[in-house]
């Protein structure tokens, strides 16, 4: 192998995985670039613990420099891929404009999250996608809490007090259930809301007859039950008309007075790969067995980003799953080497292994294996899976958990990310973000 570039845009489950497979197989052979817009890789299904205050944001990003150390990093977000002249462009974080060539291009993208034309949605939720967003909503429940003690008006106290997430997705799933811990504990320590007996209200709305609609029904029932213990009102079969500053309007007339609107309906596929003019498939980049995309060998994909055959159900396409988006990153290194000359082609396949959500506390839903688990041995088996998913920080996040069953949660605002930065229809979550004024 001469040294050609390979070039890797986004450093998720797959573009990590991939850098990290190729640093291996191609090291010395090869130029491996990875261009993202931050200098780590965010383990995702943590972030609804770090939104709760059970982990530092820190532990759910892994360095890329400080674990990928025969790849080269690039900070930037790509808006630019010529296909003919196998160039990519990009803008830096400081906004300075960047070219590369490549000779392979894999890439990794990932998906934003998904927007629906509901009046007042865009300017009044909050979506959950990154940091950014984890941050502005821990310090917003506390916000809420404090000031809802604070109010002598209490209409204005049962607001403050009243949360909607709107998607029973995992993630949804995992917010509420995470975030009604928190804000329970909260208002323990608030003399006012002491006095009023007054506890916290979560819905959690979803259009599809159950929670986890996507998942197997033992998770569904599950984190039913859990999130009905910990008093989460679930409205199934729901859906939102109308967001305003004051509330949310649900399809059924109800007019519920909120100050927190969290939106988890789902995401859609970065907006890079429209921009590629290469055919989609629901806006994921169509690739065959291999992740390559037809008539460009030298241009594979994986991921969210990426419709990827589903060889164990033929006729279908792999779920956007951490999972799967791991795995893919390999197969596409694997690929991209042996498209240079090292090792052989493989086609991606890969039976589903179960899911697992963290539904906070010692409590999870969990099918490892397709073996249905639930309660504290199901929080064992989810934790321990992530210990061992996360490519570093396991001691730190280990550590963290540790503290949370042995420690009240620390119940302060730091006021670092402002509603102003974290807007829904951010096409680009993961980019640094100036603070601006707090609107919300
Ligand atoms: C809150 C949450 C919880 C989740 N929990 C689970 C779970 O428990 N289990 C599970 O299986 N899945 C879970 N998922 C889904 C899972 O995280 C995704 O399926 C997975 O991240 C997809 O991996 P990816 O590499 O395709 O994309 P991502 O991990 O999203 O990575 C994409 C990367 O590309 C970068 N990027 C985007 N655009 C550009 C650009 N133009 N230029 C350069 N870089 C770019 C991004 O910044 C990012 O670093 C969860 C998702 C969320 C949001």
């Amino acid at each position: 192998m001469s040294r050609a570039r390979i070039v890797i845009v986004g450093a998720g489950f797959a573009g990590y995985q991939a850098a990290r497979a190729l640093s291996r197989s191609a090291r010395g052979a090869a130029e491996i670039v990875l261009v993202n817009p931050t200098d780590y890789f965010l383990y995702l299904p943590l972030l609804p613990e770090v939104a709760a205050g059970v982990l530092e944001p820190r532990r759910a990003s892994v360095s890329l420099t400080g674990t990928l150390k025969h790849v080269r990093l690039v900070l930037g977000q790509v808006d630019r891929v010529d296909l003919t002249d196998r160039r990519i462009g990009y803008t830096d974080p400081e906004g300075r404009r960047g070219e590369l060539g490549y000779d392979r291009l894999v890439l990794s993208v990932g998906s934003v999250s998904k927007l629906l034309p509901v009046p007042g949605v865009a300017e009044h939720a909050h979506g959950f996608r990154g940091l950014p967003e984890a941050l502005y909503l821990r310090d917003h429940m506390t916000r809420q809490i404090e000031l809802a003690g604070m109010a002598d008006d209490p209409r204005e106290r049962a607001a403050r007090t009243t949360f909607v997430v709107v998607g029973a997705g995992y993630t949804g799933t995992e917010v509420a259930a995470h975030g009604a811990m928190l804000t329970d504990a909260l208002a323990r320590r608030s003399p006012a809301l002491r006095e009023d007996r007054l506890r916290p209200r979560w819905l959690l709305l979803d259009i599809a007859p159950r929670v986890l609609p996507e998942l197997d029904e033992h998770l569904s029932r599950t984190a039913h039950r859990v999130l009905r213990k910990r008093g989460v009102e679930i409205r199934t079969g729901a859906s939102v008309k109308e967001a305003t500053a004051d509330g949310v309007r649900l399809d059924d007339g109800d007019f519920v007075e909120t100050r927190s609107l969290i939106w988890c309906v789902g995401v859609r596929p970065d907006p890079l790969v429209a921009g590629l003019g290469l055919p989609t498939e629901r806006g994921r980049l169509c690739v065959d067995e291999y992740l390559t995309v037809p008539g460009h060998p030298e241009v594979f994909a994986c991921g969210d980003a990426a419709a990827v055959p589903d060889a164990t159900r033929p006729g279908e396409y792999t779920p956007m799953t951490a999972q799967h988006a791991q795995r893919q990153g390999r197969t596409a290194a694997r690929n991209v080497a042996a498209s240079l000359g090292r090792g052989a082609c493989l086609p991606y396949r890969h039976h589903d292994l179960g899911f697992t959500v963290d539904l906070g506390g010692a409590q999870a839903a969990a099918n490892p294996l397709h073996v249905p688990l639930s309660g504290p041995l199901a929080g064992a088996v989810t934790r321990g899976y992530h210990l061992l998913a996360m490519p570093g920080n396991r001691v730190r996040v280990a550590a963290d958990w540790l503290l949370e069953s042995a420690l009240p949660r620390q119940g302060v605002q730091l006021g670092l990310v402002r509603s102003g930065s974290v807007p829904l229809d951010s096409e680009s979550p993961e980019l640094p973000r100036v603070p601006m004024e707090d609107r919300g």
